[in-house]
């Protein structure tokens, strides 16, 4: 990697938009943990996002795209090289296909939420799912997020992406290979924006089922904690956090990180746990269930830095 110094200098020479130094991640993840991230940078454009993706790759600097950390664990040591954080790309556009359907086009730091909304708003019908979700568009085709029967590839038609050299390409549903909390790209592309397919629904329908969704969400999850969603794939035959709770593994703690007594698919943050509590605790769930059950539970989350 090339000199810190020299790399963060010219970085902030070349950006519009904000641009944090040894920032403490523990303030972004929904799990509240994590070091410094030497930088963590807002760009204001695509053409900005591109830019930067280019310059870090010429300058061999180590960079990964985050949407809102809600999926994510960052190392206690902090991340080497730079986040670059879509929150500032946001636009929603939508239009009307000949066939009578609804082309929603995202751009990768919208927030799940405002997709919701607008659905809820213009009686769109397809985004339902998401309600709850707390991602972003980015993260959520990255993630291939999903909930209460739908998953992002049934509603989404294409995706925009920064390739590691800063040129953008489209890619059609046909080309993504999407599977289970999952889209495989390559290494190093950004999600800029997507393209979802929706249509024109029943407005009481669609608000009916956006809140029997998020009565749901409040009614099992531990929402009154730090939390990163499911900490684990469920496997095909048996959701992880009955097979946790078999494991006789509920409530238990490694300091402040806790298996969740409401949900055990959960792994919440009670307080001050730190990254390799959280981790410990997620390693010893994996064991004692594969001892106790043959699963091998499989981490949904992501872990960065070091
Ligand atoms: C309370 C709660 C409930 C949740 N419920 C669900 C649920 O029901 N279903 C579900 O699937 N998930 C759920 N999640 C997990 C999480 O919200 C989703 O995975 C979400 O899609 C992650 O989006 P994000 O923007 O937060 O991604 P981040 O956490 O920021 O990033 C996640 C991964 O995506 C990558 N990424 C982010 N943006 C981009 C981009 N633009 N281009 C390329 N890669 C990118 C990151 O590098 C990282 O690898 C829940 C989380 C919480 C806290």
């Amino acid at each position: 990697m090339a000199d810190k110094a020299a790399w963060r200098g010219e970085l902030r020479e070349r950006m519009t938009g904000r641009i944090l130094f040894d920032e403490p991640a523990e303030g972004h993840t929904s799990l509240g943990v994590g070091g410094t991230i030497d930088a963590l940078c807002f760009p204001q454009s695509e053409d900005e996002l591109a830019g930067v993706v280019a310059f870090l790759g010429v300058r061999r600097v180590p960079f990964l795209a985050v949407g809102n950390w809600t999926n994510l664990i960052v190392l206690s040591g902090g991340y080497r090289g730079a986040l670059i954080s879509t929150t500032d790309l946001r636009s929603l556009t939508v239009r009307d296909e000949a066939d009578g359907g609804v082309r929603l086009e995202a751009q990768a730091g919208a927030p799940l939420a405002d997709l919701v909304n607008l659905s809820l708003c213009e009686a769109f019908t397809g985004m339902e799912f998401c309600a709850g979700i707390p991602g972003s568009v980015g993260g959520a085709v990255r993630m291939n997020a999903g909930a209460y029967g739908g998953e992002i590839k049934d509603v989404c038609r294409s995706v925009r992406l920064i390739d590691p050299q800063g040129a953008t390409r489209s890619v059609r549903r046909a080309d993504l290979v999407f599977s289970y909390r999952n889209l495989d790209l390559p290494a190093e592309s950004i999600i800029i924006g997507a393209a979802f397919s929706l249509r024109r629904g029943e407005g009481d329908a669609i608000a009916r089922r956006i809140q029997e969704i998020i009565a749901l969400r409040r009614e099992k999850h531990p929402l009154e904690f730090r939390n990163a969603g499911s900490i684990f794939k469920n496997p095909r035959e048996v959701p992880a956090g009955r097979l946790i709770e078999a494991a006789g593994l509920k409530g238990m703690r490694i300091g402040d990180a806790q298996v969740s007594e409401k949900h055990c698919n959960f792994i919440v943050n009670r307080g001050r746990a730190t990254a390799e509590e959280l981790l410990g605790l997620i390693e010893i769930v994996q064991k004692r269930v594969y001892e106790q059950t043959g699963h091998a539970l499989e981490r949904e989350v992501k872990i960065i830095g070091e």
